[in-house]
């Protein structure tokens, strides 16, 4: 029995990056989403007439498998990657520090911009200059919390709140003491130490169900508000139940977070699918702000020593403030979180200290990343029965749960249908051959 008939579960980037992998090497490809809109945590909805996104999403230049995810359904042109790195981070008195590369190749980039940063005296400087090359010249333990590494290491107070805060909480969304220095050792070194433009901030210019918006109509069919509850092999292939009745097709990739995947599969160790319960979900929180006082004539800022990180200026007059690792604020009341956010703009961005709040809103996403506990592996994408794939930004791509890793994951969770022994479709040129292209140019 030949592999021709695809089902897809889950309408992320994972979910979608899958099914266009499959679609391109000619396979007739469904995806079913639970959600009435489409693209899972990197999406955007309607809050009073203006479409938002659920929180604001950064890429880096070396995210090149999402760059190329972009590409594939028409949408590079949306996104913007800055020409070269390059942040503004702001102090509470109002002080600016920035941070950008130079004409010199990776490591040295950033040593012109780090030797003049105003956040940092010369031992802080030299602190974490000690640290860089520790990075780069041992290999991380598996075991080892960030937290470890980071006292290890000779990183006080200032450094953090000066350096490693403002990245790396963004970055890796967790408390430090939850974060597997392997994990934050690969962000440095893949964002900071490899390569000069790896860093260069990227962002889309239009609202991010667009993204997968777009991926759906390369499909042939979206199947919105149809939860599956559970995938069975039977001798074909798979059946997928959903409320409404069974459907059969002949392999799945399923590409949702790892509780449902457990839910879903409902014996997991049985597919050898392991470790679904190793994950903890880690929260952002993002405060949407319009104002009365005109452009702060930056792309974004980061924050020093604020529960906000990153403030983001989506268009004149509208800001988006980020919360990352955001747990303690979880519960706090909207109205108590929205003037929370206006205070420490109007603190970081004195530009703004007469301006007035026009509106606000909140988006929270308890579970906007996965991570498993230190220590723990990975899921894999590839289960022992050929006929069912796991996807997910939280599956081993070796990258943190990010937009990168979901379409990555969702990339080797195709491959591993198309490996099918009974796979006879198309050839797997297309999209899967394409995405191994790097942009360098990258986009916008
Ligand atoms: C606020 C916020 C900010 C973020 N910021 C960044 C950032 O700056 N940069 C970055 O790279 N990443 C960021 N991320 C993380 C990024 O959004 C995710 O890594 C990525 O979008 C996950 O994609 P995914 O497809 O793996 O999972 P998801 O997007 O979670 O997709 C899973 C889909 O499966 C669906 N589903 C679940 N159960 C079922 C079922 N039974 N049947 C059918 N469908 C089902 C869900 O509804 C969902 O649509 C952020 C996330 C959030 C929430």
């Amino acid at each position: 029995m030949a592999v021709e008939r695809v089902a897809v579960v889950g309408g992320g980037l994972a979910g979608f990056a899958a099914a266009l992998a499959l679609k391109a090497s000619g396979a007739h490809v469904e995806l079913f989403e639970r959600s009435r809109i489409l693209g899972g945590r990197a999406t955007s909805f309607e809050i009073d007439g203006v479409e938002v996104d659920n929180g604001q999403h950064v890429f880096l230049a070396c995210c090149t498998e999402f760059i190329n995810f972009a590409q594939a359904v028409g949408m590079a042109g949306q996104l913007h990657l800055q020409a070269r790195f390059d942040a503004t981070i702001l102090s509470r008195s109002g002080k600016a520090g920035r941070l950008r590369t130079s004409a010199l190749p990776a490591p040295l980039h950033l040593i012109g911009s780090f030797a003049s940063y105003s956040h940092l005296g010369l031992a802080g400087k030299l602190r974490i200059a000690r640290a860089l090359a520790a990075a780069l010249l041992r290999k991380a333990d598996p075991s080892e919390t960030f937290e470890a590494w980071l006292a290890r290491n000779g990183q006080g107070s200032q450094e953090r709140a000066a350096f490693w805060d403002p990245f790396f909480i963004p970055a890796l969304n967790a408390p430090f003491d939850r974060v597997g220095a392997s994990d934050a050792m690969f962000v440095l070194k893949t964002a900071f130490l490899r390569d000069a433009g790896a860093a260069r901030f990227g962002f889309s210019r239009v609202p991010l169900a667009h993204l997968t918006q777009a991926a759906a109509k390369q499909l042939d069919a979206v199947h919105i508000s149809a939860g599956i509850l559970s995938i069975t092999p039977n001798n074909a292939g798979v059946t997928l139940r959903k409320a409404e009745g069974d459907t059969d097709f002949d392999a799945v990739v399923l590409a949702v977070a790892p509780r449902q995947a457990e839910r879903i599969l409902g014996d997991p160790q049985g597919y050898g699918v392991t470790n679904l319960d190793k994950y903890d979900p880690y929260p952002i929180i993002d405060v949407h702000l319009w104002h009365d006082g005109g452009s702060i004539r930056r792309d974004f800022v980061a924050a020093l020593e604020s529960p906000l990180q990153w403030i983001f200026e989506k268009e004149p007059g509208y800001l988006c403030c980020s919360f990352s690792a955001a747990d303690e604020y979880l519960r706090q009341p909207t109205a108590e979180l929205e003037s929370l956010a206006w205070r420490e703009v109007q603190t970081f961005l004195p530009s703004l200290k007469d301006a007035t709040l026009v509106r606000s809103a909140v988006t929270r996403n308890p579970e906007a990343t996965w991570l498993p506990r230190v220590g723990a592996k990975r899921t894999q994408q590839r289960t022992n029965h050929p006929a069912i794939a796991i996807a997910g930004s939280w599956t081993e791509t070796g990258w943190p749960d990010t937009m990168e890793s979901a379409v990555r994951s969702g990339n080797l969770a195709a491959q591993v249908v198309l490996d099918h022994p009974a796979y006879r479709v198309g050839s797997p040129d297309g999209y899967i051959r394409a995405r191994t292209v790097c942009p360098s140019a990258g986009a916008g």
